[in-house]
């Protein structure tokens, strides 16, 4: 019988390559096999093996070059052939990854797997900005939340409790939904004058920063055009950034 072979489903970190763990590249070096996403910083291929297979599955904001259907298939086809796969997502694969998804596939087909964490762009980029998420004295907590849930108008978001509750809101996924973001936590109590900040490809070379409040950063966004991926901090903390930034300051 030929060897069993065994997924890795490994966190990538939030952009700058150096932010994978230890554990994860270690997968990464052993790997026969690598299907990664687009925002996993493709220079983490570069620790593997010469003859590594490389398969992109995409994950284009727009459309995906494989279906989640067909990265399913190619993770058992691969681990069936005896191969070490890395299925390598940016981030953290269990935050906006799918990891439980694909995971359990793999579970249902007898394929075993290990899951390594990564460090999650909601905490990342902000703090390559000078934000740190929590702050005695300015947030005791904070929420990752998807701005791009079913349903695109947000009606399943618990607006009331994140407004309510929460120090610090991150959201995933949110550039398009920023108006109806920024529209709704104002109606359910958030102050306009919340310091609130748009962070686009968090921790890389090409990281840019647009800072306004609640009720001007749809204007600010307007003026500045940042894109995907890119995530919106709502929250005390932003008003940190002027005087704790330094990732730009070193560019
Ligand atoms: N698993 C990933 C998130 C996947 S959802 C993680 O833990 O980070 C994809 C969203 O993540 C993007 O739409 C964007 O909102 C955010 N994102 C990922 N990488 C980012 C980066 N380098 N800078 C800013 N936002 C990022």
């Amino acid at each position: 019988m030929s060897k069993q072979g065994i997924v890795y489903f490994v966190g990538a970190g939030p952009g700058d390559p150096k932010l994978i763990t230890m554990r994860g590249l270690e997968c990464l070096q052993e790997a026969d096999c690598i299907v990664y996403d687009r925002l996993a910083n493709p220079e983490l291929i570069k620790h593997a093996k010469v003859d590594v297979e490389t398969i992109f599955c995409g994950k284009l904001p727009d459309h995906h070059t494989l279906t989640q259907d067909e990265i399913n298939a190619v993770l058992i086809e691969k681990a069936k052939e005896g191969k070490n796969v890395v299925r390598l997502k940016g981030g953290d694969p269990a935050v906006f990854g799918r990891v439980g998804e694909e995971a359990d596939f793999c579970k249902k087909h007898g394929i075993p797997y290990e899951m390594i964490p990564g460090i999650t762009a909601g905490i990342a980029a902000p703090l390559y900005a000078g934000i740190p998420i929590t702050h005695r004295e300015h947030s005791t907590s904070f929420a990752c939340i998807t701005g791009h849930a079913l349903g695109t108008d947000m009606t399943d978001t618990r607006w009331q409790g994140l407004a309510d509750s929460i120090d610090s809101l991150v959201f995933y996924m949110g550039i398009k939904n920023l108006p109806i973001i920024a529209t709704k936590l104002v109606e359910h109590g958030k102050a306009p004058e919340t310091p609130t900040a748009v962070i686009e490809w968090g921790t890389t070379e090409k990281q840019r920063v647009a800072v306004g409040t609640l009720g001007t950063i749809v204007q600010v966004m307007e003026e500045q055009q940042l894109k995907n991926p890119a995530i919106i901090i709502v929250g005390d903390v932003v008003g940190l950034r002027e005087q704790l930034k330094w990732w730009e300051n070193d560019l």
